[in-house]
């Protein structure tokens, strides 16, 4: 409860700063809403990690941010759709749907525009050891967590249901708790895996790890093979080993990118303005979460990304020589 009024509040507040022009003046400042996900995830340190290099330099481009939790990529593009958002992390394979109309969007969203692609985020299953799961298949008749409607990992989850020529039914029961909620109710033995397509490491599986004996499942039967061969946006990815305790062995799954995306309606020089932000800062941005320590321009303004560039975005990139 405590968390909605947060969020509700939180929002409220920045749909005050929601229409944009460009500002004319230091004195003239423009608020802007960053969509993140849930506060154990990754998203929500790239919101806040954003906004933190946008606001070093509120003084002279007039722009300041903020980056509230909120349910994840569907939500976010939605919430840019909308006008409630100005921009957001999205996952690549989300993107793309919004982008051409399909799955969860009805509509193709004409005007949504990449900005960047970010760290990897492979579809993470985690068990509770006493559970037994070690294969897609064995999560049959399991209470599972799909995830929140909104998030990106139920989008993956219904991608990956589907491909199986599986329903919610398969399971013991598939439960829609939000990103912050799964790793205390597997702590609580309510479920007994949760899916979750997010960075590493990360807070949540982190919490889950460190409070319940628990194990990552392998994702990568010939299913799996099958939908990484069709999809552009998905590939084979590796779960480290090591990362977090009683997961000593590297685990194969398969995953997309975080992305970062806007409106074609968000004026150039906003989006200009963030970009220069991030780009010129660099390094300090990467030292702000480790799922960014890899993260390479010339990557990011390529890979994963299925909508247009934003114009603002390219004029950076441009000046920059790397367009
Ligand atoms: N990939 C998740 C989603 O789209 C969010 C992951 C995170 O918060 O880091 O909802």
């Amino acid at each position: 409860m405590k968390r909605h009024a947060l969020t509700a509040a939180v929002l409220s507040t920045a749909l005050m700063g929601a229409t944009l022009s460009a500002p004319a003046s230091a004195q003239d400042t423009q608020y802007i809403t960053i969509g993140t996900g849930g506060q154990t995830g990754v998203y929500y340190v790239v919101g806040q990690s954003v906004c933190r290099m946008v606001n070093r330099s509120a003084e002279e481009s007039g722009i300041r941010c903020n980056a509230p939790s909120t349910g994840g990529s569907v939500a976010n593009i939605n919430g840019i759709k909308s006008g409630e958002l100005n921009m957001g992390v999205a996952q690549s394979d989300v993107q793309y749907n919004a982008y051409n109309g399909e799955a969860q969007f009805d509509q193709p969203m004409e005007n949504l525009r990449s900005v960047f692609s970010l760290h990897g985020e492979p579809l993470t299953v985690l068990a509770r050891k006493d559970a037994d799961i070690h294969s897609i298949q064995d999560l049959k008749g399991k209470r599972v967590n799909i995830g929140n409607p909104g998030s990106g990992q139920r989008a993956t989850m219904e991608v990956l249901m589907n491909a199986e020529g599986w329903d919610t039914s398969v399971f013991s029961l598939a439960s829609e708790l939000g990103a912050a909620e799964m790793a205390s109710a597997l702590a609580d033995n309510n479920i007994d895996a949760m899916a979750y397509v997010v960075g590493h490491p990360n807070g949540a599986i982190q919490e889950a790890t460190t409070t319940v004996e628990s194990n990552l499942v392998p994702l990568d039967d010939d299913v799996v093979k099958g939908l990484v061969d069709k999809y552009p946006y998905y590939s084979m990815s590796t779960i480290p080993g090591g990362m977090y305790e009683g997961n000593p062995d590297d685990v194969q799954t398969f995953g997309v990118r975080a992305t970062f995306v806007t409106s074609a309606d968000v004026p150039d020089e906003v989006v200009y303005q963030t970009v220069k932000a991030v780009f010129d800062n660099f390094d300090r941005f990467k030292r702000l979460h480790p799922a960014f320590a890899n993260l390479k321009p010339e990557d990011m303004i390529s890979e994963g990304l299925s909508a247009p560039l934003h114009e603002g975005a390219k004029r950076y990139y441009k000046e920059q020589g790397w367009l």
